[in-house]
């Protein structure tokens, strides 16, 4: 079975939707999501979106704390579009029915880790869950788009599945659509467009402590990859220093807000140890604070560090932090008197398919935006809050290149061939697909973690090839399905992750390696794949 439309979306997050808007205008536009529509990493972002707003703020201000922040890789020019389109999407969304707190009438600005001024627009500590909701709810009544869920985008349709060798050098592939699975009736369907946006999120999945929801298997970033587009700076993962540590409970994020708020951390012996670290304190920068949360507890033989709010009003942390009081609450901890145990989790990849700033991949008719990108905006380092703002500006901005290409561009029909499952069963045992992905994540987050080094890199790199052997042989005997292909992913995820890391032959920004503790001027580009 075969699907047209004029635009394909892969993901329903913030920036496939927001994509899908935009593209409706001039046609038809068929968004492929591989869950419930809201289920996204976008619909957790609790803190917020970093924009400047506020009189004594300013653009060149969040520029530099940007810069900052990514320790010498930012894409300047991509950091500036972000930063000075911010209040333009802003107001979108606002126009489109978003509330976020405010205060005295006027939007209330928070602050987080590494901005030097309070910029951060947020709905309580549920933003991205605002977001999400009036974003579905304009494309659910648009009258252009159709939305197929539980529709699981497996391969990209390219030139390779023509019989034609594709390679990673070349300039003339296209993308026509992609493989999906329909989940609803197991059977593989092909998905054509002149323009594909693959704007499916994360990775965070690949570790065993992750903030992500279970979308964030890295598939987009798989996909394009096996069909030989560029993809750069994989070895950049944040960990967020603050998920809540309960033992058999999913990871659960409290927020960079949280601290923005006065929130302390506490070393198992009840005393502050920011001051060891960083003058900032808790208000420093991600990474500097998970590596000291990572040190303490090594030292420590903790498996957590404590946050906490005990000095702050309870109203007060309930009026800002209601979600996460809650979500604390149901796990027997009261933040108004209690201290919650938390550890660093896997939150966010910087790298991604590299794209240009108009949100085009190196295949032609290939476009990505979002968490799935590299933009050049976050460098080695992510500052907290700006990448929803990413999404929606590069959203917009690659919406318009696709229009462009729409009209423009001459693509030649091409018929694909189906699904091609002739010879496989789907009656081996699944237990391996399970066991191998609880291998492969423990072995991220013990050997690719928030501190590598060189042998740990080897023996996570031998590994993940046993894991790759393993899987690709499964693959070709068995029928296709998405836990699966999910696995396949983020072994190729694990793999990219792995070999980015080994060429960084010092440590900067969220990559830290104890082999070179330093940075390295002449090592000062981008880790191409
Ligand atoms: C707990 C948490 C808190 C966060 N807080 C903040 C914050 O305060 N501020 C901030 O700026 N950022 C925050 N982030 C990061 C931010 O939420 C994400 O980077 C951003 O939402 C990514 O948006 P996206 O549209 O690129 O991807 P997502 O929102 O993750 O959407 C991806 C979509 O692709 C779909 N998909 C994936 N693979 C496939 C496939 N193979 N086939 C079909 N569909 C697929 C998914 O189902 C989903 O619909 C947070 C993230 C988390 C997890």
């Amino acid at each position: 079975m075969s699907l047209t439309f004029d635009f394909l979306v892969v993901g329903s997050g913030s920036a496939g939707l927001t994509y899908a808007l935009r593209v409706a205008e001039k046609g038809t536009v068929g968004i492929i999501t591989k869950k419930d529509r809201a289920e996204s990493n976008t619909n957790y972002a609790q803190g917020g979106i970093a924009t400047v707003l506020d009189s004594s703020d300013s653009f060149e201000s969040h520029i530099q704390d940007t810069l900052v922040a990514g320790a010498g890789l930012c894409r300047v020019e991509a950091v500036e579009l972000i930063v000075r389109e911010g209040p333009v999407v802003i107001r979108e969304l606002i126009d489109r029915g978003a509330k976020f707190t405010e205060k005295k009438g006027r939007l209330d600005l928070g602050k987080e880790g590494g901005h030097s001024a309070n910029r951060i627009v947020h709905a309580a500590d549920m933003t991205g869950k605002e977001i999400e909701r009036v974003l579905l709810n304009q494309v659910s009544n648009h009258p252009n788009i159709t939305v197929l869920e539980h529709h699981f985008a497996m391969e990209l349709l390219t030139e390779h599945h023509l019989g034609k060798q594709v390679t990673r050098y070349d300039n003339d592939t296209h993308c026509y659509g992609v493989y999906a699975l329909n989940v609803w009736d197991d059977k593989v369907e092909k998905i054509y467009a002149k323009t594909t946006m693959l704007a499916t999120g994360g990775a965070g999945r690949v570790y065993l402590h992750t903030t992500n929801p279970e979308i964030a298997t890295g598939d987009g970033i798989a996909m394009a990859y096996r069909a030989k587009a560029r993809v750069a700076n994989m070895e950049f993962i944040q960990f967020h220093p603050t998920s809540l540590a309960i033992a058999g409970a999913d990871s659960f994020l409290i927020s960079e807000a949280v601290r923005g708020h006065g929130a302390f951390l506490r070393n198992k012996d009840g005393d502050r140890f920011m001051k060891l670290y960083d003058k900032r304190l808790e208000l420093a920068p991600r990474d500097i604070v998970a590596r000291a949360i990572d040190d303490q507890m090594k030292k420590s033989g903790s498996d957590h560090v404590f946050l906490d709010l005990t000095h702050v009003p309870k109203d007060e942390i309930t009026e800002h932090f209601p979600n996460i009081y809650n979500e604390c609450l149901n796990h027997g901890i009261d933040l108004a008197t209690d201290w919650a145990p938390v550890v660093p989790a896997a939150h966010y990849i910087c790298g991604g398919i590299v794209t240009d700033l108009e949100g085009r991949t190196s295949i032609n008719g290939l476009f990505a935006a979002g968490e799935v990108s590299c933009t050049g905006v976050h460098g080695a380092n992510r500052l907290a809050s700006n990448s929803l703002l990413e999404a929606l500006v590069f959203a917009k901005r690659a919406a318009n290149k696709a229009i462009d290409y729409f009209n423009n561009v001459p693509v030649e029909k091409h018929s694909f061939p189906d699904w091609d499952d002739s010879g496989t069963i789907d009656t081996e045992e699944w237990i391996l697909v399970s066991h191998n992905k609880r291998e492969l994540q423990q072995l991220m987050s013990g050997y690719v973690g928030i501190v590598r080094s060189d042998l740990r890199l080897e023996r996570a790199f031998r590994r993940t090839k046993l894991l790759y052997d393993e899987v690709e042989s499964f693959y070709s005997r068995n029928k296709v399905s998405v836990p699966l292909c999910q696995l396949r992913n983020m072994i190729g995820i694990a793999y990219l992750i792995i070999r980015s890391s080994m060429r960084r032959k010092e440590s900067r920004g969220l990559h830290y390696t104890t082999d070179y503790p330093q940075s390295d001027e002449s090592q000062n580009r981008d880790t191409v794949i």
